[in-house]
């Protein structure tokens, strides 16, 4: 039996990744670091090394780890109250609802905790919105989603995911659901249907590698909403709350949403706080009973999350992203045709696709870890860089140093 000591006889990382193997699931393949501490744009492992996140939680972490203005909220919080579940009023939800609204242009607000359940909901909504108020016929309402796209694992969401190894073996699937390319405005037209309830897109796809549609793709759905009395969900849990600059990957081409999805940063990295917002008109359908959630606005999620509104409402985020995000840009940019094949992405999110011939996206991100540098690949050769918006240019430098050098390896 393996024996677990701080002291003379010291647990190396070897040893804490032969217990993760042991004991957890392997539904993940992690890099072969074992992160002990974090503070701002770098974490600390157990053998006392240090690593630039060029990752950030897919952008849990949009704030860096521990920012201490969210650390303070989850703190005192914690010495008041924590959960009281909805079946009582507290007296954090109404005034995080409220600012989220605010912050976020919208009408309503439906706190959920994790991503998926963000989407779940929305769904959900939709669904009852088609038939209590378009008036589809029951049981006949239908969902346009893009391929490629990446909105959760329930089995809902999977049903409709056209990644192969995030269905395979989790079927029968949810029917209701139309899948159109990514990126075809031409398909989408064709898709909608007078029993259409809804669109859903991620107005960049993360998972699928940061991939922008063409400029006009985004403004055409809308149109093709308002013309089919559609609803437009964007599911920004990626691409939102400042990751591409401003609030909403939405606004670069200043189209609005009747409803967004909104998670991993709205947590500041602390806890999962999702929430989807919209009109009124839509998420009022809800009566008492036919949805909620154990942890959902709870205390505690919803001071942290009015923590997160509060540092999104000062705007530098959003100015350091897009600022920041330039000169990631500018710099990536020079790599293609040096080991790099294309560059996507807006703000501090890129997709750098290796060139055939270099190493392999898990290659580059090992080599990447030797480097002290954290990223990860997503399909093969596309490496996901995220850094935290807190991260300074010096810092972003070095990052980027280390991608120039492995991709030419
Ligand atoms: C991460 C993500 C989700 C799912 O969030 P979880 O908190 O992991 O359930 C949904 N949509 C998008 C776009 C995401 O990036």
């Amino acid at each position: 039996m393996t024996t677990f000591a701080d002291g003379p006889t010291r647990t190396t990382p070897a040893d804490f990744i032969a217990l993760d193997e042991r004991w957890s699931t392997h539904n993940y393949h992690p890099l072969p670091v074992v992160i002990a501490e974090a503070e701002g744009a770098w974490v600390t492992d157990v053998a006392g090394e240090r690593y630039l996140d060029f990752l950030s939680g897919y952008s849990a972490l949009n704030f860096g780890h521990r920012h201490p203005d969210l650390v303070a909220a989850a703190a005192e919080q914690l010495g008041r109250v924590t959960l009281t579940s909805r079946a009582f009023h507290h007296d954090q939800l109404g005034r995080f609802c409220r600012e989220l609204a605010e912050l976020t242009g919208t009408e309503m607000v439906l706190p959920m905790n994790s991503g998926a359940e963000a989407v779940e909901s929305a769904l959900k909504v939709a669904r009852k919105w088609a038939y209590r108020v378009k008036g589809v016929p029951d049981g006949t309402a239908e969902i346009v989603v893009a391929g490629s796209n990446f909105h959760g694992r329930t089995t809902t969401i999977v049903s409709f995911s056209t990644d192969e190894t995030a269905r395979a073996d989790f079927g029968p699937f949810t029917p209701g659901f139309v899948t159109v390319e990514y990126g075809d405005a031409g398909a989408l037209a064709a898709a909608i249907t007078e029993r259409t309830a809804a669109v859903l897109l991620e107005p960049i796809q993360g998972e699928a590698g940061v991939l922008v549609p063409p400029d006009g793709y985004l403004a055409e759905a809308r149109r093709l909403c308002d013309e089919a009395g559609a609803l437009l969900i964007a599911d920004e849990i990626q691409s939102g709350l400042a990751r591409t600059g401003p609030l909403f990957a939405l606004d670069h081409e200043r189209v609005r949403a009747d409803l967004y999805t909104l998670g991993k940063a709205l947590g500041g990295g602390i806890l999962p706080v999702s929430a989807v917002v919209g009109r009124a008109d839509v998420l009022g359908v809800l009566r008492p009973g036919e949805h909620g959630s154990t942890f959902g606005g709870n205390p505690l999620a919803c001071a942290v999350g009015r923590a997160v509104i509060r540092l999104l409402g000062t705007g530098e985020f959003q100015q350091r992203s897009t600022a920041l995000g330039a000169h990631l840009h500018t710099r990536l940019a020079e790599l293609v045709g040096q080991g790099v094949a294309e560059i996507r992405g807006r703000g501090l999110w890129a997709g750098v696709d290796i060139a055939p011939g270099g190493p392999t996206g898990r290659q580059a991100s090992e080599a990447l870890l030797r480097r002290g540098v954290l990223c990860k690949e997503t399909h093969g050769s596309t490496l996901r860089v995220a850094p935290p918006l807190v991260i300074t240019e010096t810092e972003l430098d070095r990052g980027i140093d280390a991608i120039a050098e492995v991709v030419r390896a």
